[in-house]
């Protein structure tokens, strides 16, 4: 007899984008905008936390939630930046990084047959969650914006009509990667207020919540009317601290989603390394003015990355949130983001990444006008991207001049 190895569960999963373009990248030698890592470490202070949780003998499994430092200073924080209350024994669990948790989270709050509404395009695990754990992922497009420097945007009867009687969950992901949406009161209204109306619970990746950039603001959803006691948010000191090999992430919630939470993570992972639990406890205290520093440097960085694409014909949509920028095909001549991302690897020497991986098969058009560029990189290497893409004539209408050369 024979069988497959892998089972039918995974047979639509693809290698990720991200690790796709970041071998592509290397093996050419290219300049990686794609992989939204940063090329330099987080704070001296947090490394130096790691050290002494080492030296302290803090090296055996923690508590399965996570160690009581890291659940406290989880608390602590949601309610100093949003006045969230929530309980450190019975409100959180640690994750191994926010991608465990989104995945935990569908295991654990969607059975089988279960509707998941979700905007389009997607950070790239969500429609594999969904998948494995049963569920059907219902999709609301982001549509460009009308106006140069305006928001990506949705239709009010598009999201409701996504929303029926099989709903289970939305999730939700502001700031939002790729686009760096940053979702207004407004439009957190009208997603709560469905969800409200069908009974549905929220999973709310707010992974990007320091990287927000005036006058956009981070409006956590749970904040909202009646919303704290059906969403689960997830966290994550990847982004915040600049340390995203640490894979410390946090879900915050109402008792019965975060105890599904927590039955499902004892059992994929247990518990997360202890020194970097420890070490992003206090990351998390770190006083107003570390905050204000870390996101107007990200301000700096993003606004010298899209001047560059600027400069180059490649025109940027603004980022509101999160560390990347789309930036518009149009001028290039490629009808294909994922034939361009290839082109600039192998051609120009710098990576991005093609949005269109993160639309469903059936809207992948959608996905095909722009790429996105990361700026959570050094000045060096920003530099060394612009220079490369600077050299005369190489983005304007590229594909014809290659296809005439
Ligand atoms: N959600 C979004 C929107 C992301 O961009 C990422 C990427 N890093 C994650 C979740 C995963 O976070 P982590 O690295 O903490 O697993
Ligand atoms: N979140 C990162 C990005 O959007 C990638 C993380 C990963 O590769 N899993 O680029």
């Amino acid at each position: 007899m024979s069988r497959t190895a892998s089972a039918s569960r995974i047979a639509s999963i693809q290698p990720s984008i991200f690790s796709v373009i970041s071998e592509l990248a290397g093996r050419h030698g290219a300049v990686n905008l794609g992989q939204g890592f940063p090329d330099f470490d987080g704070p001296d202070l947090l490394k130096e936390e790691v050290r002494k949780a080492l030296a302290a003998g803090r090296n055996q499994y923690s508590p399965s939630a996570g160690v009581k430092e890291l659940r406290e200073a989880v608390v602590t924080h949601q309610e100093r930046f949003y006045g969230l209350r929530w309980d450190p024994v019975k409100n959180v669990t640690v994750t191994c990084g926010a991608t465990e948790g989104l995945f935990a989270a569908a295991l654990a709050l969607v059975d089988p047959g279960d509707e998941v509404v979700m905007f389009e395009p997607f950070y790239d695990s969500y429609v594999p969650a969904v998948d494995m754990a049963g569920g059907v992922c219902k999709f609301v497009p982001l549509r460009p914006p009308r106006v140069a420097g305006g928001s990506w945007w949705f239709d009010e009867a598009e999201l409701a009509a996504a929303f029926g009687p099989r709903t289970r969950l939305v999730l939700l992901n502001s700031p939002h990667n790729p686009t760096g949406k940053v979702f207004s009161r407004a439009e957190l209204e009208q997603v709560a207020s469905l969800a409200l109306k069908w009974g549905a619970r929220v999973v709310s990746d707010e992974v990007y919540e320091h990287l927000v950039f005036a006058p956009a603001r981070h409006v956590p959803i749970s904040t909202l009317p009646g919303m704290a006691e059906r969403t689960l948010t997830l966290g994550s000191a990847g982004k915040t601290f600049s340390f995203t090999g640490w894979k410390v992430g946090w879900a915050t919630g109402p008792q019965d989603m975060r105890d599904a939470l927590q039955s499902v993570h004892q059992f994929v992972t247990f518990a997360t390394p202890a020194p970097f639990q420890l070490a992003a406890a206090v990351g998390l205290g770190l006083p107003d003015t570390w905050y204000a520093e870390f996101v107007a440097d990200y301000r700096r960085r993003r606004d010298k990355l899209a001047a560059m694409l600027d400069g180059v014909g490649l025109k940027p949509h603004l980022t509101e949130g999160t560390y990347f920028v789309l930036a518009d095909l149009s001028a290039t001549g490629f009808a294909d983001d994922a034939e361009f991302c290839r082109w600039l690897i192998t051609d120009v020497g710098v990576a991005s990444i093609p949005p269109s991986a993160l639309y469903s098969e059936a809207h992948r058009e959608a996905g095909r006008g722009t790429a996105r560029f990361a700026f959570c990189k050094t000045d060096a290497t920003l530099d060394a991207a612009a220079e490369r893409l600077g050299r005369a004539g190489r983005i304007q209408g590229a594909r014809e001049g290659r296809a005439s050369g």
